[in-house]
């Protein structure tokens, strides 16, 4: 049987609303979605999971997996259900769950990179393994990343982008910034305090160099793909629908194009939004301008 004859598993965390939710949907509409694929719906909460399956109209193909991102426990407990229940092996993964911190406090930047770095670094070595041949990683990232590489120092921007960077090492350079949130001297490691959400940014940051890592590290492995995508800005949860952000179904458009675009087509590791490739650091001035205004507004309506 060859692998597009085969069933295939697709999982997509932080599935329960928002951008997530509109991914799935979108899938189970999708030509190219066999009716025996499997799409998994992660959500951390059972029953914003089951409402949201009864909002499908509960389709025969896709299936609530109960998963905290930001929890070890969580995590082994849904790779133990992927292997028992669907076979133990997944064709994608999209890295979908994500937060930005509820105020300025060192938890909440602690809560911020559990889910929007750690999680999705954690589930990734649990999951990798089990991708099939072709398979697909897509983390789900934010231009706030390439934003605020934007006002970090030199040595910083260069740390971040190095081709040669390491997990252990990019581990290393998110402990020093939240031991910097910690001790209030995130100026004096190189990074801006102008941004308000921080801790998002250099989670999103973060996140995208780790999506470079994770594909260098792969591919020797095994024929596999990861790609960050920016959904862009959309009315969600996450900014409290905020004025002049777009409806969530583009931003689940933009992260299918990296699902559906044949690898020759994309650059493994890259960071995309609607199929367009983006930056790691943004530079120009003028829309990192507009964009610190737009978050300073987003953050003080918080
Ligand atoms: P929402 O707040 O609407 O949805 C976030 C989803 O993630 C919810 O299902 C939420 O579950 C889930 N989630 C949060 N933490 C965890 C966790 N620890 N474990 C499992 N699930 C979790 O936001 P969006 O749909 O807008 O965000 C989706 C992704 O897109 C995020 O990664 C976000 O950073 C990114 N993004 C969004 C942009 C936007 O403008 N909306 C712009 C750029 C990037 P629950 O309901 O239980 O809270």
């Amino acid at each position: 049987m060859s692998s597009t004859e085969q069933q295939r598993v697709i999982l997509v965390t932080g599935a329960n609303k928002g951008i997530g939710f509109e991914v799935v949907k979108q899938l189970v509409q999708q030509p190219l979605i066999k009716s025996n694929d499997i799409l998994l719906l992660g959500s951390r909460d059972a029953k914003r999971g089951q409402d949201a399956l009864a909002q499908l109209g509960s389709p025969s193909n896709v299936h609530l997996l109960q998963l905290d991102t930001s929890s070890d426990e969580s995590i082994a407990h849904a790779t133990d259900e992927i292997k028992q229940k669907y076979g133990g092996q997944l064709d994608i993964i999209i890295n979908n769950a994500g937060i930005v911190p509820k105020d300025k406090s060192i938890q909440a930047a602690r809560e911020t990179f559990a889910t929007n770095y750690y999680g999705i670094k954690t589930l990734n070595e649990n999951l990798i393994p089990l991708l099939r041949e072709n398979g697909r990683v897509i983390n789900v990232a934010s231009r706030a990343g390439a934003l605020t590489l934007h006002g970090v120092s030199k040595d910083l921007q260069q740390k971040y982008t190095s081709s040669t960077l390491t997990t252990e090492q990019l581990d290393r350079l998110v402990e020093d910034f939240i031991s910097a949130v910690e001790t209030n001297t995130v100026e004096k490691i190189g990074y801006t305090s102008e941004l308000p959400l921080l801790p998002y940014g250099v989670s999103k940051a973060a996140l995208i160099a780790l999506t470079q890592i994770e594909a260098r590290q792969w591919s020797n492995a095994k024929k596999v793909f990861v790609y960050a995508v920016c959904p862009g800005y959309c009315s969600t949860d996450i900014n409290r629908h905020a004025q002049g952000s777009r409806p969530p179904e583009l931003g689940a458009v933009s992260i299918l194009h990296v699902v559906n675009t044949p690898p020759d087509e994309l650059e493994n590791g890259a960071f995309y939004q609607d199929g367009i490739r983006l930056p790691q650091i943004y530079a120009d001035d003028d829309k990192v301008r507009e964009a610190i205004e737009r978050i300073k507004k987003l953050s003080l309506s918080m």
